[in-house]
């Protein structure tokens, strides 16, 4: 029987302990050898939107976050490809290290229904068994009609990056949000500075 891997993708912009709690629970309830936080190089539906910090900083943070962590590890795959970065070519990348692997993607309700918008969502759909994750605000989400997936409940964390940001830009409290590593590692970078700091 070949490796089960969970290929979990995000902006992570930053990683927070939603993504982590998703990540150790997903992995524990599919008997997951490996979940790989996968981080977008060129996320193009929010690229187009607001400005991200830079690929590399997110994957640091990303490293951040799972150092230490048994069977959750960063990957750079996407980084290394470069480019728009693409679902259906990560898990195709994936898949041609090791036929024997079964892969199994990983995204939370708020992201399930967008997933026909996403480049050769045909593709996606052979490649890896869909896992839909619960999330607080996006409880009803799903993929359409015609998409074949599971579901797994995971204890629902009202976290997301947008509001991390938010926090760091007005002073507000970040502790329990994200782990004490990733903090560090924005302040040693010095990401999500408002203007108000220089
Ligand atoms: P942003 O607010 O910038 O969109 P985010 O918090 O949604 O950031 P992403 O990097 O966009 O984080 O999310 C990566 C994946 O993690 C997506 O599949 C998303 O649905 C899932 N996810 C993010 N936060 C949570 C959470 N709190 N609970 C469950 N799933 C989550
Ligand atoms: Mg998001």
């Amino acid at each position: 029987m070949g490796e089960r891997i969970g290929v979990f993708g995000g902006t992570f912009d930053p990683p927070h302990v939603g993504h982590l709690v998703v990540a150790v629970n997903a992995r524990h309830a599919l008997h997951l050898d490996r979940v790989l936080l996968v981080v977008a190089h060129d996320p193009w539906q929010k690229s187009q939107t607001r400005a991200l910090s830079s690929a590399e900083d997110r994957y640091a943070m990303v490293q951040a976050a799972v150092a230490g962590v048994d069977g959750l590890e960063a990957s750079r795959i996407e980084l290394d490809r470069g480019g728009v970065s693409y679902t259906a070519d990560t898990l195709a990348a994936l898949r041609d290290e090791d036929s024997s692997r079964a892969l199994f993607l990983i995204v939370g309700s708020d992201a399930a229904s967008g997933l026909p918008t996403w480049e050769r969502g045909d593709e996606v759909l052979k490649l890896a068994t869909v896992v839909v994750v619960n999330r607080p605000g996006a409880e009803e989400g799903k993929p359409p009609k015609g998409w074949s997936w599971e579901g797994l409940v995971t204890p629902r964390l009202e976290v997301s990056s947008t509001d991390l940001r938010a926090r760091f830009a007005d002073g507000r409290p970040l502790d329990y949000l994200l782990t004490t590593a990733v903090i560090e590692c924005i302040r040693a970078r010095g990401l999500y500075r408002s203007a108000a700091d220089d």
